[in-house]
């Protein structure tokens, strides 16, 4: 007898006949004997919607505890529909919210970090028998608010559960079949991974590769909890996610697209020390995450800094170095949100050079205008126009993944 971590994303669950299907797969394996925790994320597109809604009242943006008490009830409705499916079809089972499951989070809302969970609760319905269905994406912070984890953050509860509770198996169950070299429903020519190394998911997951969540990765990877991402429609094997991988002749496991970027310029500063600090240490008071900066020469002895951001801080970033004008002494400040950026990321790349050139010349084949380059030991990320994103991700795909 095992136990057995599940998490359903909300395509997962977007209907009552899915509902019922994902119920089955579940009651499978409780059948055989196995203890079975499932976390479920809000059914299809429930948590946009609910966002739209909070715009209605408020366009400016409401409280982010407000905003939290409102997200967090697309998850109480699926974990209450998926338990009613699971009572029709004859199995014992209950619903769990967060903090009912034990999950205690910091209090920085709609972006929280678990801090713990407390299994007991968990533990005495299994005791009991019970199929124990968690809302994912919620805890509750220490003066016992609703906080939710950030968007996709439900695939982090379930890690967070596995690692608690030293689950058997962790099973990541989504609406493709696996993790694939790009996004299968961008480039049809993508290839299914056998299996994926934690490093080399976590890059692949922070560059905007959605299929797991950054955070799930990271904590997945501290706790050695093995995730199986994989099909809620169609029994097949998924993608495994693990330490070491036996290593294939690809040098590139995958290619990724963040759209979620936007750049700004400041331009005409002043070139002398300290420059810098003033803008980045601004940027980090305001917790703004600069990712690819890039300084060059302007006229008349000034220099220019250029930086990407995520594209929700952008406007912060702008106002609050403008605030800074008088002493920081710059000519103009601009705004660019029409960027996107594409990477590259393989473990095997650290001992091959040539990468870069090959992604560069099938960028340059296709005729698409690098912006700004960064690199690391594991990955290679260019800044691009936006709206030759789509195509960038084919051309490189076809280059370097055979
Ligand atoms: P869920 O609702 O189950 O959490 P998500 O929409 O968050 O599902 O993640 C699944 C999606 O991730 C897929 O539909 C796919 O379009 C996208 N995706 C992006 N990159 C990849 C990749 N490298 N491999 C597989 N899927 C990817
Ligand atoms: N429902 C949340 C979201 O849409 C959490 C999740 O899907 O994991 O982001
Ligand atoms: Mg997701």
């Amino acid at each position: 007898m095992a136990l057995i971590v599940k998490k359903f994303g909300g395509s997962s669950v977007a209907n009552a006949k899915r509902v019922f299907n994902v119920a089955n797969t579940i009651i499978g394996d409780y059948k055989k004997g196995n203890d079975v925790v499932v976390v479920v994320s809000a059914q299809g597109d429930t948590t946009d919607d609910l966002i739209e809604k909070a715009k209605e009242i408020n366009p400016d943006g409401p409280s982010k505890r407000e905003l939290d008490m409102l997200l967090s009830a697309g998850e109480q409705m699926s974990i209450a529909l998926l338990a009613m499916a699971i009572e029709k079809l004859g199995c014992p089972v209950i619903s769990l919210l967060g903090w009912q499951a034990g999950f205690s989070t910091d209090s920085k809302h709609g972006i929280a970090r678990i801090k713990k969970v407390d299994p007991e609760r968990i533990k005495n319905e299994i005791a009991k028998r019970n199929i124990v269905i968690v809302a994912g994406f919620q805890g509750l912070n220490k003066y016992d608010d609703i906080t939710t984890l950030g968007r996709g953050g439900s695939d982090t509860s379930a890690v967070a559960i596995a690692a608690t509770m030293k689950a058997d198996v962790c099973q990541i169950y989504t609406d493709v079949d696996g993790v694939y070299t790009a996004d299968p429903r961008k480039v049809p020519d993508a290839k299914k991974l056998d299996a994926i190394t934690y490093d080399e998911m976590l890059e692949l997951a922070t560059l905007g590769a959605q299929v797991l969540n950054n955070r799930s990765v990271e904590m997945a990877k501290k706790y050695n909890v093995e995730l199986e991402v994989l099909s809620s429609l169609e029994t097949k094997p998924g993608t495994i996610v693990k330490e070491t991988v036996k290593m294939e002749k690809t040098l590139i496991r995958g290619v990724a697209k963040d759209t979620n970027v936007a750049t700004v310029s400041v331009v005409g500063l002043e070139d002398t020390p300290g420059v810098a600090f003033k803008i980045f240490n601004k940027l980090a008071q305001k917790r703004i995450n600069v990712d690819i900066i890039l300084q060059s020469v302007g006229r008349d002895g000034t220099k220019d800094i250029t930086f990407s951001v995520p594209k929700d801080d952008g406007k912060t970033a702008v106002e609050s170095l403008e605030a800074m004008k008088d002493s920081l002494n710059f000519h103009k400040i601009a705004l660019d949100e029409s960027v996107a950026k594409v990477s590259i990321v393989g473990a095997g790349m650290e001992s091959h050079p040539g990468v870069a050139s090959k992604m560069f010349e099938a960028l340059y084949d296709a005729n698409i205008n690098l912006r700004m380059i960064s690199t690391s030991e594991i990955k290679i990320s260019v800044l691009i126009d936006a709206e030759c994103a789509d195509r960038a991700v084919k051309a490189v795909h076809d280059k370097l993944i055979d």
